[in-house]
């Protein structure tokens, strides 16, 4: 590891810390912390700091409640945007149940445990997510909106770009955090950013996207406005998407390369790639957990619908970017910034795992423009992502591989939150209806 308990020891006192923030993230993404002050940290690093599992979303009954935070010490950091007199650090933690075992509803367990399986067949697997996010304003009473003085589209920089100087402190922030940024640039639509961090194993990949979040949106409001990861904030516009570029590495070098391959891919690429192929509708509802996700896979918007691979096509929904040797990856485009990543990164694994144990052989690549051709994919029977929220949850009732992967207390517990998500918006009358209806009928 990074860091031992003395090193931890050592950096609250030095560094001059007085809280220490035990964060660890819901089934539903959300992250949650307990802070404590520094007198308490050995007690934390003794696993010592308990919560009440039954107000967590998606945890544990009331009659079986206590629950422990299991601190991963690699995960201390100091967190840059609270006072720098008396620190504020934080450690990233797993939940235990009080005989010591870990809690098979912590997210971050499920990560962990298909991290292992992969373990078992000799590889690691690398995540390098890309985040987009819009910055909106706030009204007078500091609440969000959707509008933006920003004018700006893809690559634009100032004076178009307004979110230049925000984007430029979330970066400088995310580095003193020890992240590796490789880029970041306006997007397609008004007000909508990217920022790339450098990929690394997948579940320091999951715990880095939840850090990057709360940067996003800590930053954003110091600097007066609102930063959302929600798919499809503005009907008309590109929606935010979370493209995870993923590799599998066998020894220290990468085993999706195959330099006597006309694609220069292996064989293992390919079942990775037909394994995300037959279990993309069924972990769709992870991946893209929102009744509003579903607004985002439509047509026209650099988001994908079909279930097609391409080399170059940025229509397709798995998409195999240029590199090769020690950067080759495969590019899934469907998954979205409101995903729990810690779920994502597993289900998306066991989908790759299951295509290489099955041998499975993808279909050929289509390096056409997809929404162009729409009608002839249906026509050829080409699958779809879920149109609805609805629908992704009865894929993923009828996939052992994505229900396995999650585990039953997470499945359950996952399946019976969206349905009630589902059943209130059903219930609503949207503008949409009104525009549509109030005058023709
Ligand atoms: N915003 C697009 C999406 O929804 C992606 C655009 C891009 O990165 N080229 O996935
Ligand atoms: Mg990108
Ligand atoms: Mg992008
Ligand atoms: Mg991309």
């Amino acid at each position: 590891g990074k860091y031992t308990r003395e090193d931890i020891l050592r950096l609250v006192r030095e560094e001059d810390i007085q809280f220490i923030r035990m964060q660890f993230t819901d089934i539903f993404g959300q992250m949650k912390n307990v802070a404590i002050t520094a007198s308490q940290i050995e007690k934390a690093l003794d696993n010592q700091i308990m919560m009440d599992g039954s107000s967590i979303e998606g945890f544990v009954r009331i009659e079986e409640s206590d629950q422990y935070l299991w601190p991963d010490l690699d995960t201390f950091a100091i967190l840059p945007w609270r006072p720098q007199y008396g620190k504020v650090a934080r450690l990233i933690c797993d939940v235990h149940n009080p005989d010591g075992t870990p809690f098979v509803g912590d997210p971050r367990g499920v990560l962990k445990r298909a991290l292992a399986r992969a373990g078992e067949m000799g590889l690691t697997f690398n995540a390098g997510p890309e985040l987009e996010f819009f910055l909106f304003q706030t009204d007078e009473d500091g609440r969000p909106t959707t509008k933006t003085s920003d004018e700006a589209g893809y690559f634009d920089l100032g004076p178009l770009d307004h979110g230049e100087s925000t984007r430029r402190e979330i970066c400088l922030c995310l580095e003193e955090m020890g992240f590796e940024i490789e880029a970041s640039h306006h997007e397609v639509a008004a007000g909508q950013h990217e920022i790339d961090f450098k990929y690394t194993e997948a579940l320091q990949a999951a715990d880095n996207i939840m850090t990057f979040k709360l940067a996003v949106k800590t930053l954003a409001q110091k600097n007066g406005l609102h930063a959302t990861f929600m798919p499809k904030p503005v009907c008309g516009a590109a929606g935010s998407g979370m493209h995870v570029n993923m590799s599998l590495f066998r020894d220290g070098q990468n085993a999706f390369y195959d330099p006597a391959d006309p694609r220069k891919l292996s064989l293992l690429a390919y079942q990775f790639i037909a394994g995300l192929l037959d279990h993309v509708q069924g972990f769709c509802a992870v991946t893209n957990p929102l009744v509003n996700s579903y607004k985002r896979l439509v047509p026209g918007y650099e988001a994908p619908c079909h279930l097609a691979w391409s080399t170059g096509n940025r229509s397709a929904l798995i998409r195999i970017p240029t590199p090769r040797g020690a950067g080759t990856r495969v590019e899934l485009r469907s998954p979205d910034p409101s995903c729990n990543p810690y779920l994502a990164f597993a289900v998306c694994l066991a989908a790759g795992l299951d295509g290489i144990q099955r041998r499975l052989t993808p279909p050929a690549e289509n390096n056409e423009n997809l929404y162009a051709i729409a009608a002839d994919l249906e026509a050829q029977g080409v699958r779809r992502l879920p149109a609805s929220l609805e629908a992704a949850i009865h894929a993923l009732e009828a996939d052992s591989v994505v229900t396995a992967a999650l585990g039953e207390h997470v499945t359950n517990q996952y399946v019976t939150g969206k349905l009630r998500e589902w059943e209130q918006y059903r219930a609503q009358v949207t503008q949409w209806e009104l525009d549509q209806y109030l005058v023709t009928c």
